[in-house]
């Protein structure tokens, strides 16, 4: 005990979380984070895609506290509450038919993992196919259908058997590979009778920003739709409004079978969930899934208003052309010759950092990324080799943050030698 008080108090927390920076922070608004001291800091990460709304919007600070002096708690089988009666009723204003059911839960590995005991359930079957470089979370489960990195996986085996992997294809010309491999993947390793669901994040997140080529997702549909397998698409990340629509996937005529919701759904507070048609979901026998604080009020009520701002502040417009503005000016920066590629969507952008040789430049990323913190800009990277500097800034960032943060960034990778 004395020991311990005698150290900092970081040394009561598990190593096993990194830190990407020092920063101790008392506060945030909008597109800034302020330090004890109250230095500014543009916070570019959006908390990783979660205050879309931008830090402690009014609004929905307002919501939270109108909640709090009414109930904090309210358990989701022992009784219905207003606020996840607001929620869904304004989930049903953004997701499409028939996606018009829903299960709320807290985190996003919860939601993959309850996405993946309702297929279960709803097909009869136990495979699941997931895709290369995909990331969907830290739970037992989940974890089983990420192959972004092996630090993710290492040392927690015997993971969840029956996963297949299939490529992911970045550009046009990988498509019909990609596809001809998850067929041969359905004949050679898991049978579409024993295969309850893919799982695909519609653009790839922590595996490095890779948004694949026009077709490929209706291609997935088709596939799942030919063998009854269920489609189900992590919008963890690239939901609400981020890529300039409200969901990824609306920028390809499909619909998936479930659709995972969490990080910007409630601008902060713990909430998550699944929406799949009320078909499917009669299919999950009622009592075999559950939890204590799923749907709870405080964080229905934070979403509720979050999608209201979402809607009335026209975010997800904003999205999309901030990011084709973010996404011009990022590419002068590459004609520069310092940046391998620019790509996103709406204001999901990754700049790739390779080296001479072409190797992804890992090295060079973090010193980018680095150099812009000491100059107040946090940014964070991704990819499987930590090689992408990734952009996600809250929906809600004017043009002079941008422009700010452009600054820079550019400075930044002047002043880090090559
Ligand atoms: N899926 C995707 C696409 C994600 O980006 C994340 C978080 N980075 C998760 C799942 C896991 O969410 P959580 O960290 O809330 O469990």
């Amino acid at each position: 005990m004395s020991t311990m008080a005698q150290r900092d108090w970081k040394y009561a927390l598990a190593p096993v979380w990194p830190h990407f920076t020092e920063l101790q922070i008392s506060r945030g608004k909008g597109s800034f984070l302020f330090d004890r001291e109250g230095n500014p800091y543009l916070d570019f990460t959006s908390g990783i895609g979660v205050t879309n709304t931008g830090h402690c919007h009014p609004r929905i600070v307002q919501a939270i506290q109108a909640q709090a002096e009414k109930l904090l708690h309210g358990q989701a089988t022992i009784l219905y509450h207003e606020p996840m009666q607001e929620l869904v009723k304004e989930l049903r204003t953004v997701i499409p038919d028939p996606l018009d059911c829903f299960f709320l839960t807290n985190s996003g590995s919860e939601a993959v993992e309850s996405a993946l005991k309702l297929a279960r359930h709803a097909t009869g079957r136990t495979n699941v196919t997931c895709f290369q470089g995909g990331y969907h979370g830290r739970t037992i489960g989940a974890m089983s259908v990420t192959t972004a990195k092996t630090v993710y996986r290492l040392h927690y085996q015997p993971l969840m058997p029956g996963v297949a992997v299939a490529p992911y294809p970045r550009r046009k010309e990988d498509v019909p590979y990609c596809l001809e491999e998850l067929e041969r993947l359905l004949v050679t390793q898991t049978a579409p009778s024993e295969t309850a669901a893919m799982i695909v994040e519609p653009i790839l997140g922590e595996g490095g920003y890779i948004v694949p080529p026009a077709g490929f997702l209706p291609e997935l549909r088709r596939i799942c739709d030919e063998h009854g397998i269920l489609l189900i698409l992590d919008e963890i990340q690239s939901g609400f409004g981020r890529t300039g629509q409200f969901f990824a996937f609306e920028h390809e005529p499909m619909i998936p079978d479930i659709c995972i919701m969490a990080k910007g759904l409630a601008s902060g507070l713990p909430l998550s969930g699944i929406a799949a048609p009320r078909e499917v979901m009669e299919r999950w026998v009622t009592g075999s899934h559950g939890g204590t604080y799923g749907g709870n009020p405080l964080a229905c009520a934070a979403a509720a208003e979050t999608i209201r701002v979402l809607k009335e502040e026209s975010l997800p417009e904003r999205a999309a052309t901030l990011g084709k503005e973010l996404i011009a000016s990022l590419n002068r920066c590459k004609d520069s010759g310092e940046i391998h590629e620019v790509r996103g969507r709406g204001l999901m952008v990754g700049c790739e950092f390779r080296d001479t040789r072409q190797k992804p430049d890992r090295d060079r990323a973090a010193k980018v990324r680095l150099a812009c913190l000491q100059q107040g800009l946090i940014l964070l990277t991704c990819g499987t080799y930590d090689h992408v500097i990734r952009w996600i800034p809250p929906l809600t960032v004017s043009q002079s943050e941008l422009s700010q943060a452009l600054t820079v960034f550019e400075s930044a990778l002047m002043d880090v030698d090559p």
